[in-house]
């Protein structure tokens, strides 16, 4: 019932379709996995997963937060299955990826916050596939137990990606039961404990936010010694979620990525249908050829 601004002719959404997007739905169903390509309704399905792509999201469909941008379903998630880890190497196998990305719910219910379920999906994906480079882009483990990160870290995903999704003015109506403090420490006390991994996080805009803060959480970002940076435009997937304020124009992203590189990260995606895993795999490969 909010008046929303018209979706203007940049963002252009393909409908998925094709053999390479029906393979990949096929492995994924084949090993009962979730992605979150399907769950949050991603604009760029057809794409990444006619080339292979996909986002596992593990421990579940169900999330114990309820961000209000997003699609998962808010509720008490399932017991965590022990056989998730083995399937998810399996599906990256059957795929062929050469860099996946490992994404979940957020679980408050469990003591880690499913920070050894990570692990071991990571050791298992590394194990069966010791070429794949493993990107992972978890929750903000805020009430977990102390050592959670330590556990995650001392795994050794290649990319430890966790995003701040919005700025932090805008934290209590977007993303609560966050906190933005406790997310940026979080992404630096990665590198703190292992500087080999690369860090990553992302926004989205066009929430409500100005150009001030975006930069403001750029600053930020660096600060804490973040690598990687994404930021796209917000969609909003049912009208019960929080409403579009703007589409951001290409030309302001294109500002933005200049900005970024300016302070020193070292890969940045800014357009409008940017999302955190979109390209992840061509990009990193690029960087490490670099
Ligand atoms: Fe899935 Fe990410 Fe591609 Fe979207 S951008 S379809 S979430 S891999
Ligand atoms: Fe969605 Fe993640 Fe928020 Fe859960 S914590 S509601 S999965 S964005």
């Amino acid at each position: 019932d909010n008046a929303q601004p018209k979706k203007p002719d940049w963002i252009r959404v393909k409908a998925p379709s094709g053999k390479g997007y029906s393979e990949t739905r096929a492995i994924m169903r084949e090993h009962k996995l979730v992605t979150v390509c399907e769950e949050a309704g991603c604009p760029n399905a057809g794409e990444c997963w006619s080339q292979g792509h996909a986002t596992m999201m593990i421990m579940g469909d169900i999330c114990t937060r309820g961000c209000t941008f997003c699609n998962i379903a808010t509720g008490r998630p399932d017991t965590l299955d022990a056989f998730e880890p083995g399937r998810v190497a399996d599906a990256v196998q059957k795929l062929g990826l050469n860099h996946v990305v490992i994404t979940s719910v957020d679980r408050d219910d469990l003591g880690d916050g499913g920070a050894e379920h990570f692990a071991q999906t990571i050791r298992a994906v590394r194990h069966r596939n010791p070429d794949t480079t493993i990107e992972i882009l978890t929750p903000d483990f805020l009430k977990a137990d102390a050592g959670a990160l330590e556990t995650v870290v001392a795994a050794k995903p290649d990319v430890f990606n966790h995003n701040l999704e919005t700025v932090p003015g805008l934290y209590p109506e977007v993303r609560p039961g966050a906190r933005y403090f406790h997310s940026l420490r979080l992404l630096q006390r990665v590198k703190e404990i292992d500087p080999g991994i690369f860090t990553k996080s992302g926004i989205m805009v066009g929430l409500g936010e100005d150009r001030q803060s975006v930069v403001q959480v750029m600053d930020d970002m660096r600060a804490a010694d973040i690598d990687f940076l994404t930021i796209g435009q917000y969609l909003q997937p049912t009208p019960k979620h929080h409403a579009v304020d703007r589409f951001v124009h290409p030309d302001e992203f294109a500002a933005y990525e200049k900005s970024a590189y300016g302070k020193g990260f070292l890969m940045v995606s800014a357009t409008p249908l940017t999302r955190s895993s979109y390209h992840a795999g061509d990009d990193f490969a690029r960087l490490r050829d670099a």
